[in-house]
Protein backbone atom coordinates (compact mmCIF):
# COMPACT_ATOMS: atom_id res chain seq x y z
CA UNK A 1 0.00 0.00 0.00
CA UNK A 2 1.83 3.07 -1.20
CA UNK A 3 -0.76 6.02 -0.49
CA UNK A 4 -0.91 8.12 2.60
CA UNK A 5 -5.09 7.55 3.65
CA UNK A 6 -4.39 3.75 3.60
CA UNK A 7 -1.25 3.64 5.63
CA UNK A 8 -3.04 6.36 8.14
CA UNK A 9 -5.74 3.39 8.71
CA UNK A 10 -3.31 0.49 9.21
CA UNK A 11 -2.03 2.26 12.14
CA UNK A 12 -5.34 1.48 13.82
CA UNK A 13 -4.55 -1.86 13.69
CA UNK A 14 -2.39 -3.40 16.01
CA UNK A 15 0.22 -4.47 13.91
CA UNK A 16 0.66 -8.48 13.11
CA UNK A 17 3.36 -10.04 10.96
CA UNK A 18 1.27 -12.40 8.83
CA UNK A 19 -2.29 -12.80 8.79
CA UNK A 20 -5.65 -11.68 8.01
CA UNK A 21 -7.35 -9.00 9.58
CA UNK A 22 -11.85 -8.39 9.72
CA UNK A 23 -11.80 -4.86 10.10
CA UNK A 24 -14.91 -2.82 9.78
CA UNK A 25 -17.08 -4.82 12.59
CA UNK A 26 -20.06 -3.14 13.68
CA UNK A 27 -19.53 -2.67 17.41
CA UNK A 28 -20.74 -5.52 19.38
CA UNK A 29 -20.22 -7.73 16.43
CA UNK A 30 -16.67 -9.08 17.47
CA UNK A 31 -17.75 -11.29 19.76
CA UNK A 32 -20.44 -13.04 17.17
CA UNK A 33 -18.04 -13.88 14.99
CA UNK A 34 -15.39 -15.17 17.25
CA UNK A 35 -19.10 -17.50 17.71
CA UNK A 36 -19.10 -18.45 14.25
CA UNK A 37 -16.09 -18.98 14.25
CA UNK A 38 -15.37 -21.52 16.79
CA UNK A 39 -18.28 -23.50 14.69
CA UNK A 40 -15.63 -24.01 11.92
CA UNK A 41 -13.18 -26.69 12.52
CA UNK A 42 -10.72 -25.64 9.96
CA UNK A 43 -10.60 -22.51 12.76
CA UNK A 44 -10.35 -24.84 15.89
CA UNK A 45 -5.85 -24.39 16.09
CA UNK A 46 -5.95 -20.83 14.71
CA UNK A 47 -5.03 -18.14 17.13
CA UNK A 48 -7.28 -15.26 16.94
CA UNK A 49 -7.66 -11.94 18.73
CA UNK A 50 -10.44 -9.39 19.11
CA UNK A 51 -10.32 -5.78 19.61
CA UNK A 52 -13.29 -3.99 20.91
CA UNK A 53 -14.54 -0.45 20.67
CA UNK A 54 -11.90 1.33 18.40
CA UNK A 55 -12.73 4.63 17.46
CA UNK A 56 -13.82 4.64 13.43
CA UNK A 57 -14.40 7.76 11.40
CA UNK A 58 -17.33 5.28 9.70
CA UNK A 59 -18.58 3.58 12.42
CA UNK A 60 -18.06 5.50 15.78
CA UNK A 61 -16.87 2.64 17.09
CA UNK A 62 -15.89 -0.83 15.50
CA UNK A 63 -14.52 -4.23 16.59
CA UNK A 64 -11.84 -6.34 14.62
CA UNK A 65 -10.33 -9.87 14.29
CA UNK A 66 -7.03 -10.79 14.02
CA UNK A 67 -6.28 -14.06 12.68
CA UNK A 68 -2.78 -16.07 12.30
CA UNK A 69 -3.90 -18.06 9.39
CA UNK A 70 -2.99 -17.52 5.57
CA UNK A 71 -6.85 -17.70 3.89
CA UNK A 72 -9.79 -17.69 6.03
CA UNK A 73 -12.18 -21.00 5.12
CA UNK A 74 -14.72 -20.62 2.19
CA UNK A 75 -17.05 -21.91 4.62
CA UNK A 76 -16.55 -19.41 7.15
CA UNK A 77 -16.88 -16.35 5.09
CA UNK A 78 -19.84 -17.29 3.22
CA UNK A 79 -20.91 -17.82 6.84
CA UNK A 80 -19.57 -14.26 7.49
CA UNK A 81 -21.02 -12.52 4.62
CA UNK A 82 -24.42 -13.65 6.13
CA UNK A 83 -24.09 -12.09 9.01
CA UNK A 84 -22.33 -9.33 8.36
CA UNK A 85 -21.88 -8.27 5.11
CA UNK A 86 -20.08 -4.61 4.59
CA UNK A 87 -16.59 -5.79 7.01
CA UNK A 88 -13.58 -5.30 5.55
CA UNK A 89 -11.04 -8.63 5.29
CA UNK A 90 -7.45 -7.57 4.99
CA UNK A 91 -4.61 -9.93 4.17
CA UNK A 92 -1.30 -8.59 6.34
CA UNK A 93 2.14 -9.75 4.71
CA UNK A 94 5.25 -8.44 6.43
CA UNK A 95 3.14 -5.37 8.81
CA UNK A 96 1.98 -4.41 5.52
CA UNK A 97 -1.85 -4.68 3.84
CA UNK A 98 -1.19 -7.10 0.99
CA UNK A 99 -5.02 -7.82 -0.13
CA UNK A 100 -8.26 -5.61 0.91
CA UNK A 101 -11.60 -6.88 0.07
CA UNK A 102 -15.12 -5.83 1.27
CA UNK A 103 -17.52 -8.49 1.71
CA UNK A 104 -20.62 -8.55 0.23
CA UNK A 105 -23.58 -10.97 0.83
CA UNK A 106 -23.18 -14.58 -0.77
CA UNK A 107 -24.81 -15.27 -3.78
CA UNK A 108 -24.55 -19.02 -2.62
CA UNK A 109 -24.87 -19.83 1.12
CA UNK A 110 -24.54 -23.84 1.16
CA UNK A 111 -24.75 -26.45 3.97
CA UNK A 112 -24.02 -24.19 6.73
CA UNK A 113 -27.78 -23.08 7.05
CA UNK A 114 -30.91 -24.85 8.70
CA UNK A 115 -33.85 -24.78 6.03
CA UNK A 116 -36.53 -22.82 8.37
CA UNK A 117 -39.30 -24.97 6.29
CA UNK A 118 -39.99 -28.03 8.63
CA UNK A 119 -41.41 -30.17 5.78
CA UNK A 120 -38.24 -29.28 3.64
CA UNK A 121 -36.62 -32.08 2.35
CA UNK A 122 -33.17 -31.34 3.63
CA UNK A 123 -35.14 -31.52 7.05
CA UNK A 124 -35.73 -35.28 7.02
CA UNK A 125 -32.95 -36.67 4.31
CA UNK A 126 -29.65 -36.06 6.46
CA UNK A 127 -27.43 -36.75 3.16
CA UNK A 128 -29.07 -33.68 1.38
CA UNK A 129 -26.98 -30.26 2.26
CA UNK A 130 -29.09 -27.06 2.35
CA UNK A 131 -28.55 -24.56 -0.39
CA UNK A 132 -29.89 -20.91 -0.93
CA UNK A 133 -29.93 -18.64 -3.67
CA UNK A 134 -29.76 -14.91 -3.20
CA UNK A 135 -33.04 -13.17 -5.12
CA UNK A 136 -33.08 -10.02 -3.79
CA UNK A 137 -30.41 -7.66 -1.88
CA UNK A 138 -33.71 -5.48 -0.03
CA UNK A 139 -34.74 -6.34 1.61
CA UNK A 140 -32.33 -9.63 1.44
CA UNK A 141 -34.12 -12.55 0.60
CA UNK A 142 -32.73 -15.92 -0.15
CA UNK A 143 -34.58 -18.83 -2.02
CA UNK A 144 -34.24 -22.77 -0.83
CA UNK A 145 -33.14 -24.58 -3.53
CA UNK A 146 -34.84 -27.76 -2.45
CA UNK A 147 -38.77 -26.56 -1.28
CA UNK A 148 -37.95 -22.91 -3.55
CA UNK A 149 -39.66 -20.74 -0.22
CA UNK A 150 -38.38 -17.59 0.29
CA UNK A 151 -36.44 -16.43 3.47
CA UNK A 152 -35.60 -13.22 5.38
CA UNK A 153 -32.16 -12.95 6.74
CA UNK A 154 -33.78 -12.64 9.97
CA UNK A 155 -35.50 -15.80 9.12
CA UNK A 156 -31.99 -17.61 7.78
CA UNK A 157 -30.33 -16.39 11.20
CA UNK A 158 -33.10 -17.65 13.28
CA UNK A 159 -32.55 -21.17 11.43
CA UNK A 160 -28.71 -21.22 12.33
CA UNK A 161 -27.06 -24.98 13.76
ZN1 LIG B 1 -36.15 -25.76 2.00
Amino acid sequence: MTDNHNNANVLLIPKIENGIVIDHIPSGYGVKILEIAHRHEELSTIIISLGMNYLSKRLGRKDLLKFQIKELPPSFLQHLSLICPGVTIKRIENFAVEKKIVLDVPELVDKVLKCPNPSCITNFEKSINTCFHLLEREPLTYGCNYCERHFSRAELEAALP
